[in-house]
């Protein structure tokens, strides 16, 4: 896709730290890093979210997230692909973080605003979803 930054950067338009490529997926590091080392993994097929990517241009991504997670020592880290502005994607071409957690300040902070557990509420979601799997 022509616009597409992430494309740009696979077509070598725009240049980047990349640090693996194969036929379908491409490495680099984060222009703007939550902490170091943080890197970006993307299929090349070009696609905004999860659901627009075809399986087996995924195929690959987490075993070269586990190859940047090794090279650059990460020993805590958060592997995070955002899904939609509201769950904080900018960039609209699917992308994998590989975000090392090093100490409290740096890395990925969370907020996880856990439910209180509802069986029945669980129960009746559980089943509607699981009709549609
Ligand atoms: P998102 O919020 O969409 O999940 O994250 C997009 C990421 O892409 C951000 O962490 C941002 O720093 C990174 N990014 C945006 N533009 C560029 C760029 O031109 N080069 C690199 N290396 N990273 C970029
Ligand atoms: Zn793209």
């Amino acid at each position: 896709m022509a616009a597409c930054i992430f494309c740009k950067i696979i077509k070598g338009d725009i240049p980047s730290f990349k640090l693996f490529e194969s036929e379908r997926v491409f490495a680099f590091l984060d222009i703007q890093p939550l902490a170091q080392g943080h890197a970006l993994v993307i299929p090349k097929y070009h696609g905004a979210k999860l659901l627009d990517i075809p399986d087996e241009q995924l195929a690959e991504v987490m075993p070269v997230a586990k190859r940047i997670a090794k090279a650059v020592g990460a020993e805590n880290y958060n592997i995070l692909q955002n899904n939609g502005r509201l769950a904080h994607q900018i960039v609209d071409h699917v992308h994998f973080h590989v975000i090392p957690k090093p100490n409290e300040k740096d890395g990925l902070g969370i907020g996880w605003p856990a439910q209180e557990t509802d069986m029945e509420k669980l129960k009746e979601y559980f089943k509607e979803v699981k009709a549609k799997m």
